[in-house]
């Protein structure tokens, strides 16, 4: 990854960690996002027409903080002539901790990778969603289409397709120009197709010898991407590399897109390895009394320590984050059991403690694990080693360090 990139990402992070500490006394704080592609002027239209429905709130503060925050995103998308390439997020609000004073405060972004969302939400905290999920770490797939006219060299990461190269070929369709004998003109044809194999393969080479490439899918409209995978262009090493071939309609970046589409099988087994990879290095350390824990509580130790790495979570753990609160006053945050929610008791007086609020455990523990830096993984229960996680209790970590 290009160090601006990450640069970047470090940034973001930065923000979604400021941005989520930020609450509104009341239902007052505006998000909006316009996705990549769209129009900044419609938004601003639509801005407005929120600005008109928001005179209608009862209370006199939320109101003014409503439609002051509503005006000063305006003013600032006004500063653009139109969106820009990623798209545009902008947060704002009061997001004063004292009552009746104000600190209408705005962040804008312009973020680094394409936004699709569209949005605009006023909440007493920010959505931040579409940006937590700009920051997940995600898997890098090649892309490589090869015919005889030309090759594309394209990346894949999460769902988005990119360009990373394009290459022409020499090589003349199969009429032979007026003049030349048959013969003559196929081996010099042939001559051209090897020098485009060559070059291809070193642009192949290029792009996806390193090491956070996956793995590649290959495909093209002919018989040349068999014959480029199959023939000795590319080291054993990299040959390695390549997931599948796909037949497919088009070159470029049409071909692209197209074998992206075409391979969400390939993808999903590639997803269904790397998953079964993971779960079992985890069960390994395990065995071996090494760098792993598992059950909610230790897990969640290791985390806040700072010591996990890498948190298993079965795709279907049935565990949720909830504020528990007491009538004695006592007031705790803590991740349980769906099941056991209802009988959650005090630890101050042994009462049952009501439920005050709740979200997924997922999302809480990927919000624990920004801050150390741990990565989330979801595990299906589609294989055996997922299905054996699940049966521990649907959650572990590989740690760092012992502990
Ligand atoms: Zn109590």
């Amino acid at each position: 990854m290009p160090e601006d990139i990450a640069e970047q990402r470090r940034k973001l992070k930065k923000l979604i960690e400021e941005l989520e500490q930020r609450r509104g006394r009341h239902t007052e704080l505006v998000t909006v996002y316009v996705p990549a592609g769209s129009s900044i002027t419609d938004m601003m239209g639509q801005l407005r027409n929120e600005q008109g429905t928001a005179e209608n709130i009862k209370s006199k503060a939320t109101r003014k903080n409503v439609v002051n925050a509503l005006d000063k995103i305006i003013q600032h998308l006004k500063l653009y002539k139109r969106t820009p390439a990623n798209g545009l997020a902008a947060f704002c609000g009061n997001v004063s901790e004292k009552e009746g004073v104000d600190d209408l405060q705005l962040w804008t972004l312009e973020p680094p990778d394409q936004l699709f969302t569209k949005l605009y939400w006023c909440d007493q905290r920010f959505d931040l969603d579409p940006l937590r999920d700009m920051v997940k770490e995600k898997e890098i797939y090649g892309l490589f289409v090869i015919d005889s006219t030309d090759a594309d060299a394209g990346m894949l990461r999460g769902k988005r397709v990119s360009v990373l190269s394009h290459m022409d070929s020499p090589v003349p369709s199969k009429i032979a120009a007026g003049g030349q004998s048959a013969a003559r003109f196929e081996r010099v044809r042939q001559g051209l197709i090897e020098d485009h194999m060559k070059r291809a393969a070193s642009m192949f080479r290029e792009q996806f010898e390193a090491e956070d490439v996956r793995g590649v899918i290959v495909g093209g409209p002919g018989p040349m991407k068999e014959k480029f995978v199959e023939g000795d262009y590319l080291s054993d090493s990299l040959k390695k590399k390549i997931i599948g071939v796909k037949d497919i309609g088009y070159t470029g970046d049409h071909g692209l897109d197209e074998l992206f589409n075409r391979s969400q099988d390939i993808l999903k087994e590639a997803a269904v390895a790397k998953e079964k990879e993971i779960v079992k290095g985890f069960f390994d350390e395990l065995h071996r009394g090494g760098k792993a824990v598992y059950g909610l509580n230790e897990v969640r130790k290791a985390i806040e320590m700072g010591a996990a790495a890498t948190v298993l979570v079965s795709e279907k753990a049935e565990l949720e984050e909830v504020e528990f609160l007491c009538d004695c006053g006592f007031s705790e945050k803590t991740i349980v059991k769906k099941s056991e929610k209802s009988s959650h008791t005090c630890k101050q007086c042994s009462k049952n403690m009501k439920v005050v609020g709740e979200r997924e455990m997922v999302e809480a523990l990927e919000e624990l694990a920004a801050t150390t830096g741990a990565k989330v993984v979801h595990i299906s229960r589609d294989t055996a080693e997922g299905e054996q996680l699940y049966q521990v209790g649907g959650i572990g970590a590989l740690l760092r360090y012992k502990i």
